[in-house]
């Protein structure tokens, strides 16, 4: 945990599965301040390793919205896909240990499973049907898809998010062994990859974060992420899990709301001071969406003034800020 002789290190993880939106900016914008405000450091990595969701261009992007806000980060980006032979140690030690076992559930299931779970229903408990294995039992694995599961244990980890308070692991049985690691094999080739859960543990205790902000959507994958901590003698970083932004509809933020990513915004002219105002309202630290920039609001950042509840982004506001399609 944080104590305050340790400056705060935060990251940006953005996902290049697609383009990031207004949702995704306000993520950014609060963790930027909250290790800021703080003089604490940011890092921005590329969580690029979901291949099959990844679209092209969409780092560049990413990269590209981050400083249209006036996001700045230390230290060179960290990309995911140059990091796998990290990620296959941490897999080894876990085999080693017994903590993982081979699972042959079908492609569906491993490639749901491998995805940060922000989609609703994504995230399916998995019933340990392949539990009795051992991380020995792959020689008839070679060409089938399989993936390797980690044995979680029955009661979930408890902890303190920052921002929501207490959270207690709940109990569970089975436990919900989930993927750290997938393989695919196609006629012709292989996919072998570490899932988000596992990546993302590495790479923050890597690149030493002890500051996580991030949206709601996956604070069940904390208690996961814990599990992996503490089975690889790894440090855990403190969370904030913040409430999503949603459609007039309340449900998280989607095409059918019309074209809400920052590049279409920029286009169209908006400012990012406006964007910004509109952002400093939603946390409640501005009564309406007033143009102000970043460094403005290092003054008026409050985790505490941040409603617990969704930001519900109607048309009206994104017209108040010159968005108007
Ligand atoms: N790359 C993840 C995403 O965009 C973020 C994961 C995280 O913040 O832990 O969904
Ligand atoms: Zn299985």
């Amino acid at each position: 945990m944080n104590s305050s002789s340790i400056p705060i290190i935060g990251r940006l993880a953005p996902s290049p599965t697609g383009a990031q939106h207004v949702g995704n900016a306000r993520t950014y914008v609060i963790a930027w301040l909250a290790s800021r405000t703080k003089n604490g450091i940011i890092h921005l990595r590329i969580e690029d390793i979901d291949s099959p969701r990844i679209k092209k261009g969409a780092d560049i992007q990413a990269v590209q919205d981050l400083k249209w806000l006036g996001i700045d980060w230390d230290h060179e980006i960290l990309v995911q896909s140059t990091r796998i032979t990290h990620y296959e140690d941490a897999l080894e030690f876990l085999k080693s240990k017994e903590l993982v076992y081979p699972c042959t559930c079908t492609r569906n299931d491993v490639l749901r499973a491998a995805s940060a779970p922000h989609e609703d229903g994504q995230d399916t408990a998995y019933p340990g049907i392949c539990a009795y294995r051992s991380a020995k039992d792959t020689l008839d694995l070679l060409d089938k898809n399989f993936c390797w599961r980690f044995r979680c244990p029955r009661k979930e980890p408890d902890f303190i998010d920052q921002f929501k308070g207490p959270i207690i692991g709940k109990e569970v049985t089975p436990p919900n062994d989930f993927v750290v690691w997938r393989q695919i094999c196609n006629n012709s080739s292989r996919l072998s990859s570490p899932s988000y859960q596992l990546a993302v543990v590495i790479d923050d205790a890597f690149q030493k974060v002890n500051q996580v902000v991030r949206g709601d959507d996956l604070v069940s994958s904390t208690p996961r992420q814990l599990c992996i901590y503490k089975s690889l003698n790894l440090i855990a970083p403190d969370f904030i899990h913040l409430p999503l932004v949603v459609g007039e509809d309340c449900r998280r933020l989607a095409k059918r709301h019309g074209d809400t990513r920052l590049a279409a915004l920029r286009e169209h002219g908006v400012k990012p001071e406006n964007l910004l105002g509109l952002i400093a309202y939603s946390c409640g630290w501005l009564e309406k969406p007033t143009p102000i920039c970043l460094r403005e609001l290092t003054t008026l950042f409050d985790l505490k003034k941040i409603p617990n509840t969704p930001f519900v982004l109607t048309n009206e506001l994104l017209k108040a800020i010159g968005y108007d399609v």
